[in-house]
Formats: C-alpha cells, structure tokens, sequence
C-alpha cells in the first residue's frame, strides 16, 4: 500500500536530489538525507541540519538602497553537524564509491517516520559486511535525532571502527548564480564550546550577529568489548570505537538540540535535561513511539488512490514531508523549502497561509491554529513595517521573513506583495469558519482582521465611486507593481469586509484597538466599492488596469532551455508583456469564487492558462484545482500529476535546495478542493465532487467544526461518512442533507 519512498542502487548524479528527498524533520530540527559516512573527496554535498528560525542576521547591499529598503535580513543556519558515523572493516573505510556494492537499497517510511540503508559491501580487499543505518527525527522529542548503524560481518573480518563525530565548525550552503539560493554569508556561526568524554560530546555554536546559540549533546551507546578514544579538535569531537571481532555490531548516537529561541540562555542544560529524560530507551522504543504519532496523524490526513502506485507515493511523500517542515512551536512557521534544504534561506512567505495551512487546517487544527499564532507573534513587527514604508496605520506583513522584518531586497517581487497581509487575514478566517472558534477570533484574529483592513485604508483610496489600490504586485511575480491588481483587491476586500463584521461583533475589542466606529464604517464602504477590474470584450477579470494591453508573450516559440524565464530574461522584459509566472486571477476565482459568475470563471481561466508558464511551482494546483471545477477532467488530472510528483521526479530541477513545500501542500489541495470540490464557506460545508476518468477512486479524510468526515470518490458515486462527532448539515452541489452517518450520492 506504498508507505515508502524505496532506492536501490546509488546514482552518483541524484545524490543531492536524495538529499532533500529523504531528509528528516519534525517543525523543530530538519536533518538531510547525506550519507553518515559521507562522500569522496571533492564530491558536493549539502550537509545540512537545521533548527527551524534559528538563523543570523546579515546585512543587505544594494548599489542603491532608497528609503525604507530593508538594511538586514535573516538566514536559516546550517548548525552543528552530529550525522557523521564513518566505518573502517579491517583498516578500510567503507564508502559506497569504494569497493564493490552488492546490495543497496534506501527507505524513507511515511508510516513509521524514519529512514535507512542497508548496503552489502565488499571492500577493495575483499571484506564482505552489512551495513544497516536507521535515523530518526522524534516527533515526540522534539529536541531529537537520533542515528542506529548495524554492522555484521558477511564474511572473515578482524576489526570493525566505528568513528563517530560531533561537529560545530559549519557553514551554509552558497550558490552566487541562483537567486533562490543564497549567494554569500556562507559561515555565520562561532563555538563557543566543545566538550567530549566518555560517549558524550557537547557542542555550543553562537551566530555572529543575532545573538543567538545552538546546543548539540550527544550521547552513544554501543556492542561492549570495544576500545574507545575521544579527540577533540577545533569544533569538533571525535570518538573512536573499536572492536576485534567478527560479531555484529551495533552502535546507536542520539543528539539532542537546543537553541536559545525555545531553550533560553541555559540552553546547554536543557539538552542535558532532554538526555536524561530520554534515559536508555532502546532506538526500538523511539521507533515505536515515532509509529504510534503518525497512525494518529494518518487517521486523519490520509489520501489514498486507487490503482496508481506512483500517484499514491507521491501524495503519502508530500503530506508526510509537509508534516515534518510544520513549525508546532507558534515561534516558528513553514519554510518555503521546509527543513529540507537551504532555497530561500529558511524564509516563511505566503505560501504557508494559501498552500500549506489548509492542509493542517483541515487535518489537525491544532497546528494549524500553531501557526495562526506565530503570525500573531509577528504582529507588531508588520506594524512597524507599514510605518517605515509610510503608512499612518496598520500592518504590513513582511514579504519573506523569519522574526517578522523584511528580508526581501528586490521590492517589486517582495515587499510590493501586500496580498501577503490579506492572506494571513483569510487563513484566520478559514481558521474561525472551520473550527468555530469564537474565542479565539476574538482574541488573535480580530486584532490580525482589523490591523490589515487598516493597511488596505491606507494604501488605497476612494476615486468616484470605487476604492482602488495603486501600485501593488499580485502573486504573479512576472507582472509588477501595478494598478489594481485583482488578486489583490478581491482579498482586501474580503478582510475588509471580515474586519468590519468581527469589530462589530466584539465591541469590547473595538475599544481595546482603538478602532473607531468611523474607521469600521470606511472599511465597510472600501470593501461595498472595491473596484474589481472586468474586461467587457473579453468577459474576464483583468489581472490589473493594464495587463491586457500588453504584448503577449510568445510561449509556444520560447526555447525550452529558457524557462523559467526568470534565470534567462531581466525583470523589465516580463514585465512589458503578457506572461505569468504563476496563477494569480485563477487563484483569486478559487479563493473566492463567489465574487464572480461561472462564465467569468471560465473565460478567465481559458484566457490566462493560455500566457502562464507555471515557472513557479505554486501555479499548477490552481490550475488543477479551477479545471475540475470547470469540468475540464483532463485538465485537472494533468495538472495534479505535475503537482504530486514534482520533487520525487525533480521536474523543476532544483530539488537539491530543498522540496517545493506550497506545491506539497497543493497536491492535497488538488485532491480535497479540486477533486472533491470542496469549499468552506460562511454558510457551512461544500462539496461539488469528480472524478477524473483517469483515476478508479480516491479517498481522503478531513475534519470539519469536531468532526472528522470521510469522502470515498468513485466515477460514478460517492459516499460521505461521518466518522466522528454530531450529524451535521452538508452541501452536495446545491442540495443541503443532513450527514448522520453515511450518505451516497450518484455523479
Ligand atoms: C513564487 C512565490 C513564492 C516563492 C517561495 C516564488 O518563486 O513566485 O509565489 O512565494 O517562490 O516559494
């Protein structure tokens, strides 16, 4: 029932695709899948651990920086490197690029959460072994990582060596010709200070600018009858284990990690706290406690096709990679790239609100709400972003951040983004219509509501009968800073309208933000007037005042080696034409498809998928998702099948920085909104279900104000059944019934 992600056989040309393939996470440490052992000499590897936000800051360079540009930005950092086990078998250093490989295969399970290899090896003078490697990210101790190394003789051998590191003399990860990597700052972190002795190593590593530290303890055990060495040098320690003998082995490293964000100042005695807590358990029991977490979030998340294995691995790969980048902590988020990779630096942008969150939402709201809350925590910093920018009130949120400041240095495609404001607004929304929590609207959401409907005042204004907003950039990064993009209006209106409803619910909280009944009149009478640009030859929504007097981009003769089109053209040249990098009107028709009729939905999405290049991978779920609300099967399926394989099949060809997590999250948006139609809205539950006829069947599971509702989506039918909570009032189509139990419908 394809639970795992299965390699056999190493390809010395994929090694950092698998990298960020098979890495490990939890929300709070993300380990990539290298190799313990490592590579060659001169071989590149992105060796990669990371805690989620823990990063420093650096400066910004602009040739010209004007007023208000951000000065400083932050970057996710590489911290102390515990994954090295290195083993010697008679003298000789196993590596898979020596010797001969008689077996090789490596798991990533979805189920029971870790991660292996099992090699039989020959080494160049003939020793035969096998090696058994297992690590874990605990989703149940957060702070740990932990590594199992098996080794058994297979055929006469003397001595076996296991030689185990702890290192905190790390960099990132740089590459100066891709601007979705970083292209400098490479070493950002000092040690303070470096211990080892008896099986235990300790590393303490503090940044250079932002004032913060990481802790790394570790702690082995191992077959007795070894001899042991500790060495410690420059910010590392190094333990050599050896045995004479040609028994199995086993050695087992768990690490504990720290950092002053969640630890505080003592942070070196929590690892120690964490180290004793976790005691002696057996590497078996944190497997089993791994497992038990994830049958639990299985029950709730899992999607299952029919008949198509490769469509199955890659929606299990995506919801479980989704699960392992998800800040559970509200002091972090999810990184565009999650914990698997350096792209983007560790950045939060609005793909969590619109890609990621409903997942969670919708599965486990718990952590869904963990992130509405550090948007919350982030809250006064949008405040003083919008002053700096020059807005009287109100909040901007940051375009790509991790404390909540700017880190966005090229503004047409950062900070000229505000949609970013009133998508953090719609998820608070989505947050309140899903779960009905009142209590909790009123005391993050509101403020969030009515923060960002003050942002829209300010950046609009009133023009004869309409209130517009000027200068904006919408999610479509190929057309900037224009008038009246749609996107962008229809979501502030949508806040506007939301923040004057809420307000007027809760007048104690009025009182509390200051907010007048003057400003909530004004909001209500922004979003009544929010002019929302229609092209009357066309019968569409124009993307903004000028979009469709442009020249239209020539896809059809643009060579293949020039996409996306971002690495071959300058920014200008996009700009003068019509050509999208990702959905921007269509996702705004998804969002909100009640603003506009289904004709316009339809012409639109006729119109705008012939001049989008889907260069970002945020673009082909919409797509997927309007399809099959249009009934465009083909459509829907092809573009879904672009979604949920993109990084096991590395289409976009830079799976090595780290997995698309918006487009992870959108294979399941494909399935639950597109296929299954569904729509949360104010007045209750939606589904308008299809099949593609490509696919026998699928189910998924999803939970729905306290109750968890299954949907087995056949060609011809399909069934809802309420698997916990009360009988509730659903809408199949346009008909409202009442799920008590189970409920059939013919398609
Ligand atoms: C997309 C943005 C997205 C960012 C991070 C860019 O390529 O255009 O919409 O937020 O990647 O995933």
């Amino acid at each position: 029932m394809v639970w795992h992600l299965t390699q056999t056989g190493v390809n010395k040309d994929s090694l950092l695709e698998n990298e960020s393939l098979y890495a490990l996470g939890n929300g709070y440490i993300g380990v990539r899948g290298n190799f313990e052992e490592g590579y060659k000499q001169g071989m590149t590897s992105v060796r990669g651990t990371y805690i989620n936000a823990f990063h420093d800051v650096t400066g910004i360079e602009y040739g010209e920086k004007l007023h208000a540009f951000p000065e400083t930005q932050q970057k996710l950092l590489n911290v102390i490197d515990a994954q090295t086990v290195e083993i010697y078998i008679n003298g000789e250093r196993f590596s898979v690029f020596d010797g001969t490989v008689l077996n090789y295969e490596q798991n990533l399970y979805f189920d029971k959460g870790y991660s292996e290899r099992i090699i039989e090896w020959e080494s160049p003078q003939g020793a035969k072994v096998k090696l058994h490697f297992r690590r874990v990210v605990s989703f149940v101790t957060r702070e740990l990582f932990a590594i199992n190394v098996k080794i058994e003789p297979l055929s006469k051998v003397n001595t076996i060596k296991v030689w185990s590191e702890l290192n905190g003399d790390v960099s990132n990860f740089t590459d100066p010709n891709d601007p979705r990597v970083a292209s400098g700052h490479a070493k950002r972190l000092t040690v303070e200070e470096v211990d080892g002795s008896h099986q235990q190593a300790v590393i303490v590593n503090k940044t250079l600018a932002s004032n913060l530290s990481a802790a790394c303890v570790s702690e082995s055990t191992c077959t007795p009858g070894y001899e042991y060495k500790c060495e410690i040098t420059s910010g590392r320690v190094q333990d050599h284990y050896t045995w004479e003998t040609n028994e199995a082995v086993e050695f087992t490293k768990k690490n504990v990690f720290t950092d002053t964000l969640r630890h505080g100042e003592d942070l070196k005695q929590q690892a120690f706290k964490v180290q004793n807590e976790i005691g002696d358990k057996l590497f078996e029991t944190l497997l089993q406690e791994q497992e038990d977490y994830l049958n639990n979030f299985w029950n709730h998340a899992d999607v299952q096709v029919e008949g198509d294995d490769k469509l199955q691995e890659g929606i299990r790969f995506n919801l479980f990679h989704l699960l392992q980048s998800v800040g559970k902590d509200s002091v972090s988020n999810i990184a565009a790239k999650g914990l698997s990779g350096e792209g983007y630096e560790g950045h939060y942008f609005w793909d969590t609100e619109i890609y990621m969150f409903p997942v969670f939402l919708m599965t486990n709201p718990e952590l869904a709400k963990k992130l509405l809350l550090h948007r919350y925590s982030v809250l006064e910093a949008a405040k003083e972003r919008a002053k700096e920018v020059g807005h009287a009130k109100g909040a901007l949120f940051s375009w790509r951040t991790i404390t909540g400041s700017e880190c966005s240095a090229f503004f047409p495609a950062g900070t000229a983004q505000y949609h970013i404001s009133a998508d953090i607004a719609y998820s608070y929304i989505q947050y309140y219509l899903v779960t009905g929590d009142n209590s909790f609207m009123k005391e993050y959401g509101a403020e969030v509501l009515a923060e960002t409907a003050r942002l829209w005042l300010d950046t609009g204004h009133f023009h004869k009968d309409q209130f517009r907003i000027d200068d904006v950039t919408g999610p479509d990064e190929y057309t900037c800073i224009v008038n009246n993009n749609y996107f962008t209006n229809a979501m502030a209106k949508h806040n506007l309208k939301w923040a004057a409803k809420v307000i007027n619910q809760n007048t104690d909280k009025m009182r509390e933000l200051n907010v007048t009944e003057n400003e909530v009149k004004e909001w209500e009478e922004a979003a009544e007037m929010m002019y929302l640009p229609y092209d009357e030859e066309l019968g569409i929504n124009a993307q903004d005042d000028t979009f469709l007097q442009k020249k239209v981009w020539d896809l059809k003769n643009t060579p293949a080696d020039k996409y996306p089109l971002l690495l071959n053209y300058h920014p200008l040249t996009l700009y003068r034409y019509q050509v999208c990098k990702q959905a921007d009107t269509v996702l705004s028709h998804f969002l909100l498809e009640d603003e506009q009729d289904i004709d316009t939905i339809r012409r639109s999405y006729d119109y705008y998928e012939k001049v989008t290049t889907h260069d970002s991978s945020l673009s082909y779920c919409v797509y997927s998702i309007m399809a099959a609300k249009l009934g465009y099967d083909d459509k829907a399926y092809n573009y879904f099948m672009e979604t949920a394989r993109l990084d096991l099949d590395n289409t976009h060809g830079n799976t090595k920085d780290g997995l698309h997590m918006a487009n992870m999250g959108g294979t399941w948006l494909s399935i639950v909104f597109g296929f299954g139609g569904v729509r949360i809205k104010e007045d209750g539950l939606f589904f308008s279900p299809s099949l593609p006829s490509q696919l026998n069947g699928i189910n998924f599971n999803m939970t729905y104000q306290d109750r968890l509702i299954k949907v087995i989506l056949q060609p011809e039918q399909v069934e809802y059944r309420l698997l916990e909570g009360e009988p509730l009032t659903i809408h199949h189509f346009n008909e409202s019934v009442k799920l008590e139990s189970k409920l059939r419908f013919e398609l």
